[in-house]
């Protein structure tokens, strides 16, 4: 450690399309900027999550950069759903065109991050370099990047090879003719359940809670439709940020509730939306998160789609989930349930036979014994504030965040915290995030972050940060947003349910037009809410 650190305007942790796009528009500012990723690459989702089947979910013409016209209009996706090894292809490809490896420090994890009063600036330190010294710190660290494996007894005894989906290894790995257990039926299980059951000789799947998912539908993108949309491509943009999730207005969402449909055009409305694949089956109709009877409809819908596949009656009714429709987040698949009908291919339901532990050979079930030679944790992540909590952030009086935020995550805007002053955090707690395009919600970030320390410069300012009474009433609102929706009724990762000992609150505020309008305000209004200092 040198004695004074080298004095930075903005310091950006991260290097996932958030980091990577902030370090853009700081530049553009003329700002000196740095960007620490604890990765050896850009790309931050699609640099770990290099798991077999991994996609995006949304869209690959919307799940994509719209800052820059000439990025958007020569970038050509291959699929309408592209896979991890071209999306961080494209993040690559980013990196290049804006020269942006030359300000990101690799390799390096940041493990602390303190506000000095006196400097009025944060100091910066890591697991490798010397501390660096930051007017702002903008962390860019990821609402899906804190991968949890669950501790599971004799886990450290398997003599097998075991994978996290979100830590796959570069090098890739080869479950020819193994024998693989994979525990989790979250998204990531989802997508990797089918791809690891075409090499696997045998593949048990560990389910604690079914998910719902619905056919991406994927397949190569046909070029007239991409051409159609960059022909006019901010008009799609533009359309997109009016949606509640910054996506899918090309289907918009029928603005009918599912109860005042009759029985065949109910039907009809949801065979067509499961024929098109994807997302947009949440918006058959306006009410699916609002009201328990309608989202029933739609959950059935899907609940007979599973019995329609699936041969085996009993496999059928334990893959039917029970719970709200969307409360967790919808997975998307590509022939997920069929790989139930393959011989070599079988379900253990955690909630009649749950695993007592991990043995040398394989994974003990209060039912019997699994001899395995891999297991694949697609567990999920501490998300949304895990990142945050794993690095030793102090603000005002040393206080530390992850203390602060005992009770839940508490913002204003998702953007800045009371105690941490020229702190802001990109897609955080208490903003539409994850609930959204994250492409959509980072750009906006992003620019909002930029405007802001614009409009410090020019008016002299040193620091910002969240009034408490702004950021308190910020809280209350997200609250009574969530309490009227159904998402809340679930153990989802949205509430920190997957993470034991986690204080559950709804982290993500549901409707980015009217979040984007509120912020746009808030800055119109001389950042109120915010002191400026
Ligand atoms: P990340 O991409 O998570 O990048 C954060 C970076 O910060 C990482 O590289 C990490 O290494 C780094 N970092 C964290 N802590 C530290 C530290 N202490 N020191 C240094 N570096 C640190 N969203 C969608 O909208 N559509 C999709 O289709 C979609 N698909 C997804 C598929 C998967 C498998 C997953 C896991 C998520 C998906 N998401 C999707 C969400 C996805 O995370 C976002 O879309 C987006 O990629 C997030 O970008 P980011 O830069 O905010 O965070
Ligand atoms: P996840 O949705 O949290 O799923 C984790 C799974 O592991 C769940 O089925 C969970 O069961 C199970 N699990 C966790 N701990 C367990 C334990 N101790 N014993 C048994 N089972 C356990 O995580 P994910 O699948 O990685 O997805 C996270 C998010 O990343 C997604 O929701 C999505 O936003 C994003 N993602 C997107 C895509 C895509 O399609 N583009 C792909 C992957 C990820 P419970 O449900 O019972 O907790």
């Amino acid at each position: 450690m040198t004695e004074s650190p080298r004095p930075f305007d903005m310091v950006i942790v991260g290097a996932g399309f958030a980091g990577m796009y902030m370090l853009h528009r700081a530049r553009g500012m003329g700002l000196d900027a740095l960007v620490i990723e604890a990765g050896t690459g850009v790309g931050g989702t699609w640099f770990w999550n290099r798991y077999p089947g991994a996609r995006c979910d949304v869209e690959s013409m919307e799940y994509s950069y719209s800052f820059d016209d000439d990025l958007q209009q020569e970038w050509e996706w291959s699929e309408r759903y592209a896979g991890q090894p071209e999306i961080l292809r494209y993040a690559e490809h980013v990196a290049d065109r804006f020269d942006l490896r030359s300000g990101i420090r690799f390799d390096t994890r940041v493990t602390a991050a303190h506000w000095d009063e006196g400097a009025g600036r944060w100091t910066v330190r890591a697991d490798a370099g010397d501390a660096v010294s930051a007017q702002h710190l903008v962390m860019a660290t990821g609402c899906l990047s804190a991968a949890m494996t669950p501790a599971i007894p004799g886990a450290e005894r398997f003599a097998g090879d075991t994978f996290h989906t979100g830590r796959w290894p570069h090098e890739g790995v080869d479950l020819t003719g193994r024998r693989v257990g994979v525990i989790g039926t979250g998204s990531s299980g989802i997508q990797s359940i089918p791809v690891i059951a075409e090499e696997a000789s045998e593949l048990v799947v560990f389910q604690r809670t079914p998910a719902y998912t619905v056919p991406a539908r994927n397949g190569p993108l046909d070029p007239a439709e991409a051409e159609a949309i960059k022909a006019d491509y901010g008009k799609l943009r533009a359309a997109d940020r009016l949606m509640p999730t910054a996506f899918g207005s090309r289907v918009p969402r029928r603005d009918e509730g599912a109860l005042q449909a009759d029985d065949d055009d109910r039907l009809a409305e949801y065979e067509a939306r499961w024929d098109r694949g994807g997302f947009t089956f949440l918006g058959s109709f306006n009410d699916l998160l609002l009201d328990p009877a309608a989202n029933e409809t739609a959950a059935e819908f899907v609940r007979g789609k599973i019995r329609g596949v699936v041969q085996d009656p009993e496999v059928a009714e334990r893959l039917a989930p029970s719970q709200v429709i969307g409360c967790k987040r919808l997975c998307i698949d590509t022939g997920y349930y069929e790989t139930f009908n393959r011989p070599h291919v079988s379900l253990v339901d955690l909630r009649e036979t749950p695993i007592e532990g991990i043995t040398p050979t394989g994974i003990g079930t209060t039912a019997g014994h699994h001899d395995l030679d891999a297991i694949v944790f697609a567990t999920g992540f501490d998300a949304m504030t895990g990142a945050l909590a794993r690095i030793d952030i102090r603000g005002r009086d040393g206080v530390a965040l992850r203390d602060a935020w005992a009770a839940g995550p508490h913002t204003y805007l998702g953007l800045g915290v009371s105690g941490f002053p020229n702190l802001f955090t990109i897609t955080g707690p208490g903003s539409p995030s994850v609930l959204t395009n994250m492409i959509v919600s980072i750009e906006h970030h992003v620019d909002w972050i930029s405007d802001c320390v614009a409009h410090l410069r020019a008016h002299g300012h040193r620091t910002i940060e969240a009034t408490f009474d702004a950021q308190e009433e910020w809280v209350d609102f997200v609250n009574s947003v969530a309490g009227l929706t159904l998402f809340p009724t679930c153990n989802s990762w949205y509430l920190g349910a997957n993470v034991p000992g986690k204080t559950r609150v709804f982290m993500p505020l549901p409707g980015f037009p009217t979040y984007a309008e509120t912020c746009a305000q808030v800055a119109a209004d001389g950042y109120r809410g915010f002191a400026l200092g």
